[in-house]
C-alpha cells in the first residue's frame, strides 16, 4: 500500500489515536492531524507523538485530507459529517471506527450526499480507556476490523481502508451492516450493559457496616471491568442499536428466569446443564480463538 500523504483523525482518544500510531509505526502515514474539542487531550497527544499536529477545526483541517477516520462518539457523527461537507477534497476517502453501521451509515448518507468514499468500518479491539492518553500502536493487532461497504461504495475506496486497517495489524472482514449491528449488539453491546446492571445491582446492597466491593475479588473484577468504560460512549452505542440490544436484552432477561425458576424448584440438573452448556461454549471460544478476540 502506499503511505497515506494526510491522515485526519477526528476524535484522537483511545481508537483514532491507536490507529494513527499503528499506522505510523508501520510507517504508512506522513503527516496526522488530530481534531478534537479539548485542548489538553490534543496537546498530549502531540506530546505523545500521537499526532503530527491538531486543530480544533473540522472544516479547515480536512481541507488537504487523504483519508479522514471519523473516532468520536456516535451521536456526535452528524454533527462532524456537516462540519466537513463543504471542505472535504473530492478525492478525500472518509472512514470511521463507530461500534453500530447502519446508524454511521445513515449519519453519513444523510449528510454526505452521494458520498460514495465513505467506507464503514469497525475495529473490534478496545479497552476500558479513553482519551489520547490511553492510546497504543498494539491495540489492533491480529484483532477483527469488519467493513461493511454496500452497493454504494467506492470500490478503489474499500480497498484503500481495507489495506490501512490492515497496515495495524488487524484481520480484516466485510459483512452487511445490518449483520454486524445484530452479532454485535449479543457479544459487545449486552455485555457492556449487563455489567453496567451489574455494577448497579451490586452497588446498591451495602448496610450500614459494609459497602458489597469490600468482599469482592478477581470473578467481580473480571465480569465488571467494563463497567469502568466510557458511559457516553455506551450510552451512544445502545441509542443507535437500539432495537438490536432489546432483542438481546430480552434474551438475557429469559437466560436469567430459566436459572430463577431452577433455583426456585432446587432443580440441580438444570443448573447443572445450564453452566455445563456455557462453559464449553466460553471454552471452545477461547480454544479456537485465543486471547486475541475482543
Ligand atoms: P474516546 O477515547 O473517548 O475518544 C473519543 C474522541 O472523540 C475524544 O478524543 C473526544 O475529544 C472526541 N469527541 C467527543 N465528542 C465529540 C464531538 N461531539 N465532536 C468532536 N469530537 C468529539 O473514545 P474511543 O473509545 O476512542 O471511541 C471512539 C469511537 O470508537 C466510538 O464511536 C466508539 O463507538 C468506537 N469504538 C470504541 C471501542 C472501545 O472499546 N473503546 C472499540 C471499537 C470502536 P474531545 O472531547 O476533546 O472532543
Amino acid at each position: 500500500m502506499n503511505p497515506i500523504k494526510h491522515l485526519v483523525v477526528i476524535g484522537t482518544g483511545l481508537i483514532g489515536g491507536s490507529v494513527s500510531l499503528a499506522l505510523k509505526k508501520a510507517g504508512r502515514v506522513e503527516r496526522v492531524t488530530g481534531v478534537g474539542r479539548s485542548r489538553d487531550n490534543l496537546v498530549l497527544a502531540k506530546k505523545r507523538g500521537v499526532v503530527d499536529d491538531w486543530s480544533h477545526d473540522i472544516a479547515e483541517a480536512v481541507k488537504d485530507a487523504d483519508i479522514v477516520l471519523i473516532a468520536v462518539p456516535m451521536t456526535a457523527y452528524v454533527s462532524v459529517f456537516s462540519a466537513m461537507k463543504d471542505t472535504l477534497p473530492a478525492k478525500a476517502i472518509v472512514t470511521d471506527v463507530g461500534s453500530t453501521k447502519q446508524s454511521a451509515i445513515a449519519a453519513a448518507r444523510g449528510t454526505l450526499p452521494g458520498c460514495s468514499r465513505f467506507v464503514p468500518a469497525h475495529p473490534i479491539a478496545g479497552t476500558e480507556q479513553s482519551g489520547s492518553g490511553a492510546a497504543f500502536a498494539e491495540l489492533f493487532e491480529h484483532h477483527l476490523c469488519i467493513l461493511t461497504p454496500d452497493k454504494q461504495t467506492d470500490s478503489a475506496a474499500i480497498q484503500r481502508v481495507e489495506d490501512m486497517w490492515k497496515s495495524t495489524g488487524s484481520r480484516v472482514m466485510r459483512m452487511e451492516p445490518a449483520e454486524h449491528d445484530d452479532f454485535l449488539a449479543a457479544v459487545s453491546h449486552l455485555p457492556h450493559l449487563t455489567a453496567f446492571a451489574l455494577v448497579n445491582a451490586v452497588r446498591k446492597q451495602g448496610n450500614e457496616q459494609h459497602e458489597p466491593f469490600e468482599f469482592a475479588a478477581g470473578g467481580f473484577r473480571d465480569f465488571s471491568r467494563i463497567a469502568s468504560s466510557s458511559p457516553q460512549m455506551w450510552r451512544d452505542i445502545a441509542l443507535c442499536n437500539r432495537e438490536a440490544v432489546i432483542h438481546q436484552l430480552d434474551a438475557l432477561q429469559s437466560e436469567l428466569n430459566d436459572l430463577k425458576l431452577a433455583l426456585q424448584n432446587g432443580d440441580g440438573d438444570l443448573l447443572l446443564n445450564n453452566f455445563t452448556a456455557a462453559k464449553q461454549a466460553r471454552d471452545a471460544w477461547l480454544a479456537k480463538h485465543g486471547e486475541h478476540q475482543s
